[in-house]
Formats: C-alpha cells, sequence, structure tokens
C-alpha cells in the first residue's frame, strides 16, 4: 500500500521545494523503499509546454511525451525514477477534463462544482498509476495562501482524512530570514504560514525550514510551540554549496529518520555513499575546463537546468569543474565578437525556438568546425550546424529553415509525418501549437563505425524529443559529400537524429535532448565524452 508526503511551500516561492522532495525520494530509496513523485501545478495551462522559459524555466519531457515542470528533472536525476505523464498534473489539465466529461453528459443532472469535483479529479490523480510503490511523494506548487493552489490543499487534505495518518503525512517548506541589525532569524512568517495551512484543515507533520544560518534550539522549540509539532519534526536546511549534497544534509537533520517514525517503519541508517562520492567528486575536481553555451534563455539559468546539470555530471564522470560560460547567442551575429569564443574548450548550442539569436548560433557552429573546438548541437543547435554545413560547405548560401520563413533551401522544414511506435502522427502548418511536437522517447540507429556508436556502446538508442521542425532527408547525400556523416536515423531511415563530422576531433549534432536522461551517478555517454573533448582541447590550448 503507496503512503503519500505532500509537499507544500509558504513565505515565499523558489525555496526549493522540488530538491527537497527530490532528496526525501533519494533518502527513502537509499532506506530500501521503492517511491515514485509527482508535482501538482495550480495554474491554468495545461502544461508548461507553450510558456516562455522565462515564465517556467526548463520544459522537461518525459519518455512518454508529457511536456512537465523543471522539478520533474530534479526527481529523476535524484532517484534514476523516469518520470511519466501521470507524475504531473496542472489546474488546466483537471478542468480540461472535467469540462470534456461534462459535455459528454457524465454528470447529467449535477452541478459540476469544485467540491466535489475538482477536488475528487486532484485525488483520483494523486492516486493513479501506483502499484508496488512504497512512497508517492507529490509536491504542490505555489505558495500557501495563492487562491489557486486551494483545490489542491482541500485534495490533499481530504486524502489526509481518507487515509489517516499511517498513510499520509505532510511536510511544508517554509523560510527564516536573517534580520542583520537584530541578528536573528525570525520565526514569524513561518508561524503565518502555518496558521495558513491550519485553516484549510491541514496541520503539518514535519516543518521544513530553509535558512542561511543555523536555527538554534530556541527557534526551533518555538516553532513547534506555536505549529504544533514536535521539536525534532522541525527541521533545519541550511544552503549547501552543490544541490547533490542535500540528501545528505537532511539525512544529518533527521528528516528521513522523522518520516520512517511518522510511518512507524524501522530501517537500517541508509548508505549514501554514492552521495557522498558524487559531493567529493565536485568539490575536489583535478581541473577545470570551460564550455560556452550559446543560447538564447541564457540571463535565466532555470531555462536550461538539466543542460547545466548534464554537464555538471560530464565534468564527475572525467573528474574536472565545468565552468560554464553562458553566451547570449545574438552577440555573434557581430564578427568581432567571435573572439569571446577563443578561450572556451568546447561549444554547445543547445535547443531553442524561433529566430532571434539564430544568425549568432550557426556563426558559433561555424566558429567551433573551423578553429576545431568541441562542438554539442542539442536541437535547434543540430539543426544550426547542419545550416551552418549547408551554406558554408555545400554552396547552398540561402539555407536555412521554415521555422524563420522562406529559406531556398529548406534545409530545415516542418515535420508533417512520422511514426509513434506503429502509429502515423500527421501535422500541419495551422495545428494547435500545444503538445503537438514530436515529444517523447524515440529509437535511433547508429551507424557502424561512427562516432556516436562508439560513445554510446551500441547500434539502437531511445532518447527524448520536443521539436517541430527536422532535417529534411532529401538533403543527406549532398551533405555527406561535403564530409558531414548522418550517423543516426530513425529506424525507418526518414529522419536524421544525429550528424557528426568524421574529420573533426569533436563536432556532433542531436535531433533529441540527452540532457534529460543525465544524472549524476549515471553521467549521459555524450556529456561524458563531450567533456572529455574539452579537456584534449584544454591540453592543446
Ligand atoms: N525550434 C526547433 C524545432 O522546433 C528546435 C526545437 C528545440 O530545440 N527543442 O524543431
Amino acid at each position: 500500500m503507496t503512503r503519500f508526503i505532500f509537499i507544500t511551500g509558504g513565505v515565499v516561492s523558489s525555496l526549493g521545494k522540488g530538491l527537497a522532495a527530490a532528496a526525501l525520494g533519494a533518502l527513502l530509496q537509499a532506506r530500501g523503499f521503492k517511491v515514485r513523485l509527482r508535482k501538482l501545478d495550480p495554474y491554468l495551462n495545461v502544461d508548461p509546454g507553450t510558456m516562455s522559459p522565462y515564465q517556467h524555466g526548463e520544459v522537461y519531457v518525459t519518455d512518454d511525451g508529457a511536456e512537465t515542470d523543471l522539478d520533474l528533472g530534479h526527481y529523476e536525476r535524484f532517484t534514476g525514477v523516469a518520470s511519466r505523464r501521470s507524475d504531473s498534473v496542472s489546474t488546466g489539465q483537471i478542468y480540461s477534463r472535467i469540462i470534456a466529461r461534462e459535455r459528454r453528459g457524465d454528470y447529467l443532472g449535477a452541478t459540476v462544482q469544485v467540491i466535489p469535483h475538482v477536488t475528487d479529479a486532484i485525488k483520483d490523480f494523486v492516486r493513479s498509476d501506483l502499484t508496488d510503490e512504497d512512497f508517492c511523494i507529490c509536491e504542490i506548487g505555489g505558495t500557501v495562501g495563492d487562491i489557486e493552489s486551494l483545490p489542491f490543499l482541500e485534495a490533499i487534505r481530504q486524502l489526509g482524512n481518507e487515509l489517516g495518518d499511517s498513510r499520509t503525512m505532510f511536510i511544508h517548506l517554509t523560510l527564516l530570514p536573517y534580520i542583520g541589525s537584530a541578528g536573528e532569524l525570525k520565526t514569524k512568517p513561518t508561524q503565518h504560514s502555518v496558521k495558513e495551512l491550519q485553516s484549510v484543515g491541514i496541520q503539518p507533520d514535519m516543518l521544513l525550514c530553509r535558512s542561511e544560518h543555523p536555527i538554534d534550539r530556541d527557534a526551533r522549540r518555538k516553532l513547534a510551540l506555536f505549529c504544533n509539532l514536535r521539536e525534532e519534526a522541525v527541521i533545519q536546511a541550511l544552503d549547501v554549496d552543490t544541490i547533490y549534497a542535500v540528501p545528505r544534509a537532511y539525512h544529518e537533520e533527521g528528516m528521513d529518520a522523522v518520516v520512517c517514525s511518522h510511518f512507524k517503519l524501522e530501517t537500517p541508517q541508509p548508505d549514501l555513499g554514492v552521495w557522498d562520492g558524487i559531493t567529493n567528486s565536485i568539490r575536489n575536481p583535478d581541473g577545470e575546463v570551460t564550455i560556452g553555451v550559446v543560447g538564447k534563455y541564457t540571463s535565466l539559468i532555470d531555462a536550461y537546468k538539466s543542460l547545466a546539470e548534464a554537464l555538471t555530471h560530464g565534468g564527475i564522470a572525467n573528474a574536472v569543474r565545468v565552468k560554464v560560460n553562458w553566451l547570449d547567442a545574438e552577440i555573434f551575429e557581430s564578427e568581432s565578437q567571435l573572439q569571446q569564443l577563443e578561450g572556451v574548450h568546447g561549444i554547445l548550442v543547445p535547443g531553442g525556438f524561433g529566430e532571434r539569436g539564430t544568425e549568432g548560433k550557426i556563426a558559433a557552429a561555424r566558429f567551433a568546425r573551423e578553429r576545431r573546438v568541441p562542438y554539442l548541437g542539442i536541437c535547434l543547435g543540430m539543426q544550426m550546424a547542419v545550416i551552418e554545413a549547408a551554406r558554408n560547405l555545400a554552396g547552398l548560401s540561402g539555407a536555412g529553415s521554415t521555422e524563420f520563413g522562406v529559406p531556398d533551401p529548406p534545409v530545415v522544414g516542418l515535420l508533417t509525418e512520422w511514426m509513434r511506435d506503429n502509429q502515423l502522427e500527421q501535422r500541419g502548418i495551422d495545428d494547435d501549437l500545444g503538445g503537438t511536437m514530436r515529444l517523447g522517447a524515440y529509437p535511433a540507429v547508429l551507424a557502424p563505425g561512427s562516432k556516436v556508436q562508439e560513445i554510446y556502446g551500441t547500434r539502437e538508442i531511445q532518447e527524448r524529443h520536443r521539436h517541430r521542425y527536422e532535417v529534411n532527408v532529401n538533403y543527406k547525400e549532398a551533405l555527406e559529400q561535403v564530409g558531414l556523416r548522418f550517423s543516426g536515423m530513425s529506424p525507418d531511415g526518414e529522419l536524421p537524429e544525429i550528424v557528426e563530422l568524421p574529420e573533426h576531433p569533436w563536432f556532433i549534432g542531436v535531433q533529441f535532448h540527452p540532457e534529460l536522461k543525465s544524472k549524476p551517478f549515471d553521467p549521459h555517454p555524450l556529456f561524458t565524452s563531450f567533456v572529455r573533448a574539452a579537456v584534449e582541447q584544454s591540453r592543446l590550448m
């Protein structure tokens, strides 16, 4: 029987609820339990797929093709459990389902209301698609007190009531601000936040208190007293130097012990050796390389969350620190700025949408090709590398993507048909934008003797996709003739998945997002190999 742990947030947003959930998942795994993690988002969008990365950060894609919140990336990176469509929901999704059912006549005769219809749909989501999991950790997006989160809080309150203490637990994450002039940590915002939670009928079983300074005994006692919980259930969550130190830090504060005692479970102490190894290699690298990431959303690191983590993982695999220079692609539209790339040991052009900055990305790909600097192009970054090769190697000077107009020739074009399992998917230019891209895991076949085959050590791979445009296979021959090898293709040979330059030390473009599957304890082979190439490059410089 699955137990449910609900994590809510109070005082302010951005306290790291997702990381807290992920770290708790890792700790419970280390105690031998099977976990699943879920995110409930109160916004009205059906999913974050159509939101700007500036609004929402990265869109995390699951194997089964859901576009989800970036917290699901944390969950996977900390637990290794592949998330699914059934691990992410929003108010928009809940309401769409209810309204569709209402139109079908499923509620015939009834007035459809927030309670019970919306709350029932939320409860159904929480309990769906679980088999032998010991724990399902559910993070509620937003901050307690928001109007939008009320139905979610009501639904989890009801679940707490229906399933009882032995199957549910409530954790509230808050902030203890430090007032310098008074030299004091303040507990009042947390007290108010817990009052808010209690006013909707939820008594937290644990407070996880983010703080820049150690929380003394007095403050803990006060919080326990005013918030109606045991003192040991007030867990201090101090800032740490790397996110991978969080499981160890929370364990030292007793988080997993309090959870186990709440559920009356006894287990041996968890072995956190894996996490200690990871933090140790992050803290004590043997060297450093610099990677220039040439993108569009470089002012908001959350827009490239998985990418930044995957680079860190590549560093762990090579015992080096990976320093990232986030570079706005637009600057490279002016040639003189390319000198900014002279000091980097590798260039990465990540995924992206829209025309802005694309000429700068093409210039960066050209710089990498001509100067023999390791290059990894991801999704749009692959498309840009192909356009660069078409223009400057194959002499197709007008080559471009139909995403940005009517180029001649359209080397990258709208993807109108493809196979998903054994089904034909079709799209047109006027289709909805939400949820209609080629999404999720698709297989690719790697060419024998290619660099990528050597890197992956296998002939067939599965990687996650999120794209609407695609390199047109009709240009394959012309591009291969000038040295760009199409080393990964969809099994039917129709869709280019990987290109590489065999004559270059390390130049690879992939149509998929390898960063989504990388983990600190299992770095993605492409990132491991790319960082290794950067290490070699640094020795040449
Ligand atoms: N905009 C491009 C496309 O839709 C690339 C997408 C991406 O980089 N994720 O194909």
